[in-house]
């Protein structure tokens, strides 16, 4: 069963060039290895109607999950929530699980001796109506799932420990889950002295031969140049690692054999 998974990330600084989209890699990274399929990354500013839009798309899409990655935290600018609660139509209100979630996470850093929840700090805890919020195990703002329809809306915060630690605990699972358990194999190899153009028509032939295999080249060096490196990606999704794999090492043994008669 496909699972198809949509990562928004919020932020002015992404959008200046100022902070790398790490989290973005980095998630669909974790999800592609468990089987679940990103279908699109967006990036966008902190901006309530921008964030709304992006995620209503998703959802007409029909995602069967949107990861959102910052904008969750105690100052002005962090406006995800805001930008979730419009696409939903759910109304913000504060949530009582994630104000002792809140309150937990100061204890146990033991920040003052009496703990003032300040407007900043509850602000963490107003949520969408009817959403779950989910423990961060290292900083102050909770995940946040809404599900909404088929979908599940998740909000992870942007510092990319915590967005990592959540989506480790409490996302990955229902990934895995939602895509019947699917593993992913991957694999490469490098070609070179071949220019891209002459790969081309060996990377269809491949994939016609191994329909379940998806191949990728990666230049390494200019097209032209004698000893340009280009690195070819085989990867597999399949019901369990071992199929995914063996796909995989045929592909590339085709590949292989190929490079050779052209020599
Ligand atoms: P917190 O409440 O923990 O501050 P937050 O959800 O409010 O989290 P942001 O304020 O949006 O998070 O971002 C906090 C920091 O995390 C940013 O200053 C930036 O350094 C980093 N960050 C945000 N988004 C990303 C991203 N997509 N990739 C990598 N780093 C990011």
């Amino acid at each position: 069963m496909a699972c198809s998974v949509e990562i928004v990330c919020v932020g002015n600084e992404l959008l200046i060039g100022k902070t790398l989209n790490t989290n973005a890699q980095w998630l669909a990274e974790q999800i592609t290895r468990i089987g679940g399929k990103v279908t699109r990354v967006t990036e966008v500013g902190d901006d309530v109607q921008e964030i709304a839009s992006a995620v209503i798309e998703a959802l007409k899409r029909k995602a069967d999950f949107v990861i959102t990655s910052g904008g969750l935290g105690p100052t002005f600018d962090d406006k995800t929530l805001q930008g979730i609660s419009r696409a939903t139509g759910r109304k913000l209100k504060l949530n009582q699980e994630a104000l002792r979630l809140v309150r937990d996470r100061y204890k146990e850093m033991s920040v003052p001796k009496r703990l003032r929840l300040t407007k900043p700090r509850v602000k963490m805890a107003i949520l969408p109506e009817g959403s779950s919020p989910i423990r961060n195990p290292v900083g102050t703002a909770p995940g946040v799932l809404v599900e909404f329809g088929n979908a599940k809306l998740i909000s992870l915060p942007g510092v990319p420990k915590e967005l990592k630690a959540i989506f480790e605990k409490s996302v990955a699972e229902k990934i895995r889950e939602k895509s019947g358990n699917l593993a992913f194999y991957e694999s490469s190899m490098i070609v070179r002295g071949i220019v891209e153009s002459a790969l081309a028509p060996l990377i269809d032939r491949v994939m016609l031969g191994n329909p379940r295999v998806y191949v990728k080249s990666h230049p390494k060096g200019g097209e032209g140049r004698t000893g340009a490196l280009i690195e070819l990606h085989f990867s597999s999704t399949e019901k369990n690692r071992g199929k995914a794999r063996e796909q995989v090492i045929k592909a590339i043994i085709d590949m292989v054999r190929m490079l050779g008669k052209r020599r």
